[in-house]
C-alpha cells in the first residue's frame, strides 16, 4: 500500500493518519438566458467554429475536476480561505 503525500506541503501521509480528500468541481453556469447580441450571427459558422477546437479543450471550458490529498494542517489553512484571498486588507474598490 502506498502512503499518501499531502498535495499541499507534500508532508508525507502514514497509514492510518488522518488526512482530507477535496474535491474541488468547478461548472460553467447558466443563468438561462443565451446572449445574441447581434442577428448577424451566422449560426453555421459558429458551429463550424466550436467543431474544430479540440474536445478536450471544449470541455475544459465548461467543466473541470481537481483532487487534492490534505494532511490536517493543510485542510485548516486551505478551509479558512478557500479562494486564496488578500487577508487583512479590505477589498480595494475598483
Ligand atoms: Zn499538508
Amino acid at each position: 500500500m502506498s502512503s499518501q503525500v499531502c498535495s499541499r506541503c507534500s508532508r508525507i501521509i502514514q497509514p492510518g493518519d488522518l488526512f482530507y480528500s477535496l474535491s474541488i468541481k468547478v461548472a460553467a453556469g447558466f443563468d438561462g438566458v443565451i446572449n445574441i447580441k447581434s442577428d448577424k450571427i451566422d449560426l453555421s459558422e459558429e458551429f463550424e467554429k466550436v467543431k474544430s477546437y479540440p474536445e478536450e479543450l471544449l470541455n475544459e471550458e465548461v467543466y473541470r475536476e481537481f483532487e487534492f490529498v490534505l494532511c490536517p494542517r493543510c485542510k485548516e489553512i486551505y478551509c479558512a480561505n478557500p479562494l486564496n484571498l488578500p487577508l487583512g486588507n479590505p477589498a480595494p474598490d475598483a
